[in-house]
């Protein structure tokens, strides 16, 4: 199962897996939330989806974790500007990366398998993880229920995003589990892909 502390206002949700390792997808910035769900100290992996400081944050509460990003985010994650998104806080903090993500890898918690698909376009190093048997794909900022999708000027491209929307529906996903609102579908992506054209036509052409 994989378990979800919603996010309030500007922060993202987290997602929680708690098999032989314990997996923290996103921990967001509301500390509250997280150490009243785990003890920091039993937590084996974080991946951070993206590096955005409303996901990334409290990344720093769990000192024995290896944290994951894709490689193309490290550096903001690591010189503590994510993206210009410090300011969301107000408060510089540097995020030290264990692994850097390319894609393709294959991450085991014990009964749940997370593929890590590289998906840019919120930002240059924007990941989604999709969890095979349960048919899950967690998509960080990528995209929301409503066929929204993320914003492309916080480290991000436009024809990038239109990309990995339609990377995205070729995976036999059930339910999509987004880092902002509630659980999202198919229907959800298309609208998405729909809508992101729609608005970057001027843009792209
Ligand atoms: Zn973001």
């Amino acid at each position: 199962m994989i378990e979800i502390l919603e996010g309030s206002e500007l922060d993202s949700n987290t997602y929680i897996v708690k098999d032989e390792k314990i997996l923290v997808i996103d921990p967001g910035i509301d500390s509250k939330k997280i150490l009243k769900t785990i003890d920091p100290k039993h937590v084996d992996i974080i991946i951070n989806t993206h590096a955005h400081i409303d996901h990334c944050l409290n990344t720093i509460l769990f000192e024995n974790a290896e944290v994951m990003l894709h490689r193309e985010d490290v550096k903001e994650a690591e010189k503590g500007s994510f993206y210009g998104t410090w300011n969301f806080i107000n408060k510089k903090v540097n995020i030290k990366v264990d692994k850097e993500l390319k894609g393709n890898e294959i991450i085991e918690t014990g009964k749940h398998r997370f593929r890590v698909i590289h998906t840019p376009g919120h930002t240059h190093g924007s990941i989604c993880l999709f969890e095979e048997k349960e048919k899950i794909l967690i998509t960080g900022d990528l995209v929301f229920a409503g066929g929204f999708f993320g914003r492309t000027d916080l480290g991000g491209n436009p024809r990038e995003l239109i990309n990995s929307l339609k990377r995205i529906l070729k995976i036999d996903f059930k339910d999509i589990y987004p880092g902002h609102g509630g659980i999202a579908g198919r229907e959800d992506v298309e609208d998405a892909l729909l809508n992101a054209k729609y608005l970057f036509e001027t843009e792209l052409e």
